[in-house]
């Protein structure tokens, strides 16, 4: 998994993706954790008109993979985007999901001036690199919204995010087969609604991978 940069590891030390610890040096796997074993978790987001939106993680989102995508979120660890891509990008291969360019769900422009990055846009970057796909920035935010993670009810998500996203004015999505990446899927409101805009700015199919899922487990 983590590869050994001799010179770069003395400026960034890798770190276990699990507990987020420095590895002893010259060591690729920590000796507190055992790794998760990734899997193909299917769920099936309803969309209002009616049709079923794909949603593919390699994990489930809880105990150690939780923690990691927490600090991957909130802690500013980039360097995880690295690992979730990995496991993002073998599942497009191992599926063969059909797909003409990846993109991700945006966060605010001010929520990205605070937190520094945009965790959705490193994920699909780093896995339109393993797979060497374009990844081309699609969305907008239309407007500022209430943080997902902090709302409960599916319901108060599905309101937070209506009409929330865009294409963005020269962005090409006609004809095209969208891979939409995201950290997490919850209820599936955020992906429901870019989705939705992909849709009627003329992609032809969406497909939703995340790093992890959080709702139910179910096999379209
Ligand atoms: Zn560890």
């Amino acid at each position: 998994m983590a590869k050994r940069r001799p010179f770069l590891d003395l400026f960034l030390p890798p770190r276990c993706p699990y507990c987020g610890k420095v590895l002893p040096y010259g060591r690729t796997d920590c000796p507190d954790c055992t790794p998760v074993k990734p899997d193909t978790f299917w769920g099936a987001i309803p969309q209002p008109d009616g049709e079923v939106l794909p949603c593919a993680a390699p994990f489930r989102y809880q105990g150690a993979i939780r923690q990691a995508l927490l600090r991957f979120k909130f802690r500013g660890e980039v360097e995880l985007a690295d690992f979730f891509a990995g496991y993002i990008a073998q599942i497009a291969e191992e599926q063969e999901l059909p797909f003409t360019v990846l993109t991700n769900v945006p966060i605010s422009p001010w929520r990205k001036l605070r937190r520094g990055y945009d965790q959705g846009a490193l994920l699909a970057r780093a896995a339109a690199k393993c797979i060497r796909a374009p990844y081309r920035p699609l969305l907008r935010r239309r407007r500022h919204i209430r943080q997902q993670h902090f709302l409960l009810s599916t319901r108060a998500r599905w309101d937070n995010v209506r009409n929330a996203f865009a294409v963005r004015p020269r962005a090409k999505v006609r004809g095209e087969y969208v891979l939409l990446i995201d950290d997490i899927a919850t209820t599936g409101a955020t992906l429901s609604a870019c989705a939705q805009a992909l849709r009627q700015a003329g992609a032809k199919g969406v497909v939703c991978l995340t790093a992890a899922l959080a709702g139910r487990r179910i096999r379209p």
